[in-house]
């Protein structure tokens, strides 16, 4: 396999140096924060007052975890550590659930990102050749253009058209002869079942790559996309708070995502007690950013749960990988006392053939007791009068959630098209217990 870095040096750094540099980093860290309110206060009761407090990566665990209600109540300003005029970027959160979250980047905080999402794109084989289709939203969300600009460094024409109009997405990828797309697995999904309405076939496009992210889905996902569209897939996770996307990739041998230890320090910690676990073990993701003078975070609890490997990825790169996210510590859901998460269904509904692009969750009360809908659309080839068929789909299905999950779900068959449509990060799940 043909394995290209874009910082070689960086990327396939001896363990012992890699931990010097983000014990450099962290302290230079430390530094910038105690400037801010937040933290002055927060690192103060923990003694520490400067860089120089911190002699050891451990010393990282004197420092309390940064939460997201931490953000909320520091808004717009209480962890800005730089003049004001020195930022030249900031990018916020959608704010549905609250007071958004907001970051601030000077122009060396932006280079150093760009510099990492070029990292990632480079690594699952892209090069200069490469035509980058954007479809992730640009705007406040990170999405949009922290991708824009790592492509355009790696030299790739973008093109950057945001999300949605899928009529016109498609006109493009053909007219400019698209390799290479940044979008959700929602929208991709929806895209293909589009296809044949505008009279094209995934053969018709020049598709090589697709980079997913914002949202969790599974393996079975990436197979399905892999097998819909002839293309190699491969996982992009970020965070608002730690930039946006380019903080962990996948390499070429699409073997879960390095996740940038020079510029990020890893910890996965038990939900719970907030304990740090052993590599190997399923956990919190707990992140620490090194490279932002704007704005230091230290051990941000992303609520997101994964594990990290133990073992070497064969592209040669030092930093450990990061597996799919598993899952929310708050999007757990609890169905009949049973804990059940969202991403559980979708590897089991995706990995059923016949099952269409698309599918919710809904959650009611029946006769006082919780009840599970899945709705699933199926391909339109489906539809051939004969219900016997969609009958035993539906038992199919039904047989394997009740395998993986415990719990026996009410199953509906829907026509493609007939369910919500995501272009941007979906919201499958409906939970109406609460309001009944
Ligand atoms: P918001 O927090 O408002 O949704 P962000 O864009 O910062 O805005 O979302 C970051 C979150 O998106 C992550 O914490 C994670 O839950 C999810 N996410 C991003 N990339 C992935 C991915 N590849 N797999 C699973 N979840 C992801
Ligand atoms: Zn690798």
């Amino acid at each position: 396999m043909q394995v290209n870095y874009w910082n070689k040096a960086v990327e396939t750094i001896d363990r012992e140096p890699l931990r010097e540099l983000q014990l450099k980093q962290l302290r230079h860290m430390v530094d910038q924060a105690v400037k801010t309110h937040f933290y002055q206060r927060r690192l103060g009761k923990a003694g520490i007052t400067g860089g120089n407090d911190i002699r050891l990566l451990d010393d990282l665990q004197k420092i309390p975890f940064t939460t997201k209600d931490d953000l909320r109540q520091n808004f717009p300003k209480g962890l800005l550590a730089v003049e004001p005029e020195q930022v030249v970027r900031m990018h916020s959160s959608s704010g549905t659930t609250g007071i958004p979250t907001v970051i601030y980047l000077t122009q060396e905080d932006l280079d150093q990102w760009t510099d990492l999402v070029a990292r990632c794109i480079v690594a699952t084989g892209c090069t200069k050749q490469d035509v980058f289709q954007n479809m992730m939203s640009y705007g406040l969300f990170t999405g949009g253009l922290g991708l824009h600009y790592g492509a355009e460094r790696v030299g790739l024409m973008v093109i950057p058209i945001g999300g949605g109009n899928t009529q016109r997405q498609v006109q493009v990828m053909k007219d400019f002869r698209t390799t290479a797309v940044h979008i959700t697995p929602s929208y991709l999904l929806h895209i293909h079942s589009r296809l044949e309405e505008f009279k094209t076939t995934p053969k018709d496009l020049f598709l090589r790559k697709a980079f997913l992210g914002a949202e969790p889905y599974s393996e079975n996902t990436r197979c399905k996309l892999q097998d819909l569209y002839g293309i190699d897939v491969y996982n992009s996770y970020g965070l608002s708070e730690m930039n946006g996307p380019g903080v962990a990739f996948e390499c070429v041998y699409k073997q879960d995502m390095h996740i940038w230890e020079d510029a990020y320090i890893v910890e996965i910690i038990d939900p719970a007690t907030g304990t740090p676990l052993p590599d190997g073990e399923k956990g919190e993701l707990v992140l620490t950013i090194l490279r932002r003078q704007a704005m230091p975070i230290f051990r941000y609890r992303t609520r997101d749960l994964a594990f990290l490997h133990k073992d070497p990825c064969p592209c040669g790169r030092t930093h450990r990988r990061l597996s799919r996210i598993l899952g929310r510590t708050d999007d757990m859901l609890i169905i009949g006392g049973v804990n059940v998460f969202p991403s559980q269904i979708e590897e089991v509904i995706m990995g059923v053939p016949d099952v269409g692009t698309n599918y919710m969750i809904l959650l009611d009360k029946h006769n006082s007791l919780d009840r599970l809908t899945i709705q699933v659309e199926i391909y339109s080839k489906m539809f051939t009068g004969d219900m016997s068929e969609i009958d035993a789909l539906k038992h199919r299905i039904k047989e394997r959630l009740k395998a993986s999950i415990t719990i026996n779900p009410h199953v509906e068959i829907h026509e493609p098209g007939s369910l919500p449509v995501f272009e941007g990060k979906a919201k499958r799940v409906i939970d109406k217990r609460e309001k009944l």
